[in-house]
């Protein structure tokens, strides 16, 4: 399978990179790399997002690439040889329509994938897509610069939560080590991941904080997100990155739920489960996805329909 990209990569000389709506470390790092190896081949390559990435990837390097735009560039598919989709299960997760004009090269981690493209590549057992970029890399003789290994160990180090979730497994550890031989910084990556906050995001996430809401016996954790603590904060949405993470932690809780107003009348659900509870399983009903144990959807309601949802869809889950 990788060799059918490795081919294309030869072949073709202009590339388009992009990837999911709300970037993460895992795309970020993934797209910003990917475009740095085709470059090294003289390759024309050209990253584009729907979105901006959020507070704490706005100090990595490369991000100078990052381009946010809400329409595909006017010479597409003509001026491209290939589009490069990242971690999206279909291609209208990247909030662009009409990609599929192109020759669409997918590459993924995630089970959700609908294996949409003209060559894909999905390995569900790689921790995060940079896994598979630098596979590429490797694949291509291309060597890695400190800039582009850093790139890639904020992509593992952001999928496999510091090395905390289940995914950090000895290849990821083998990953980790290979990209710090080629020069990553750990302490420097964890500054710029985890500090730095500015005040506006310490005070959203006060407010997030407040409105802690225990359900199930303590097994289930909510969060709600309404559109005004954006102004009551001076934040943005990605402000709010990571703040799923504090519920998760309180012993006994098997769920967290984060429920953010996008706009009036539509919400963005993200869960965190401890252990066996598949939130992938709920949030797929609803036409989103993730992994088991990280995952969302958007749907069509209020916080209090959203929260009344999930509390009779989630509640089957938890351990009785
Ligand atoms: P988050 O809750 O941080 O937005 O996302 C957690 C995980 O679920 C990530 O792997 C993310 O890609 C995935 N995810 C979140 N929302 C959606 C969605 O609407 N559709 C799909 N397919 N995946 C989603
Ligand atoms: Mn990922």
């Amino acid at each position: 399978m990788r060799d059918k990209v490795l081919a294309v990569i030869r072949e073709k000389r202009r590339f388009l990179i992009t990837s999911h709506q709300h970037p993460d470390g895992d795309s970020t790092g993934s797209a910003l790399a990917l475009q740095h190896i085709l470059r090294r081949l003289s390759k024309e390559a050209l990253v584009i997002n729907t979105d901006p990435v959020p507070f704490n990837l706005t100090r990595m390097p490369l991000l100078e690439n990052w381009i946010v735009r809400s329409e595909l560039p006017e010479d597409f598919p003509s001026g491209y040889d290939a589009v490069f989709i990242l971690e999206c299960p279909n291609p209208d997760r990247t909030g662009y329509a009409g990609l599929d004009r192109g020759l669409i090269v997918n590459l993924d981690h995630h089970l959700s994938n609908s294996g949409y493209g003209n060559v894909v590549v999905i390995e569900p057992e790689a921790a995060c897509l940079g896994k598979i970029i630098f596979a590429i890399a490797q694949g291509l003789g291309v060597p890695v610069d400190p800039e582009t290994a850093t790139c890639l160990y904020i992509a593992l180090v952001t999928d496999a939560g510091q090395f905390c979730y289940a995914n950090a497994t000895p290849d990821s550890f083998q990953l980790a080590k290979d990209l710090v031989t080629l020069g990553a910084r750990p302490a420097e990556v964890s500054r710029i991941l985890y500090e730095g906050y500015s005040a506006c995001a310490v005070k959203l996430k006060g407010l997030l904080l407040s409105t802690l809401s225990l359900e199930d016996d303590g097994r289930l954790a909510f969060l709600e997100f309404p559109l005004c603590f954006l102004k009551e904060s001076c934040s943005a949405p990605g402000d709010a990155e990571g703040v799923i993470d504090e519920p998760r932690k309180i012993t006994g809780v098997e769920v967290a739920v984060m429920l953010r107003e996008v706009r009036g009348g539509l919400v963005k659900v993200s869960m965190r489960s401890q252990g066996q509870v598949d939130v992938e399983a709920v949030a797929r009903r609803h036409a989103g996805g993730g992994h088991r144990n990280a995952a969302g959807f958007t749907i069509s309601a209020t916080l209090a329909e959203a929260r009344h949802l999930i509390l009779r869809e989630l509640g089957r889950s938890l351990t009785s």
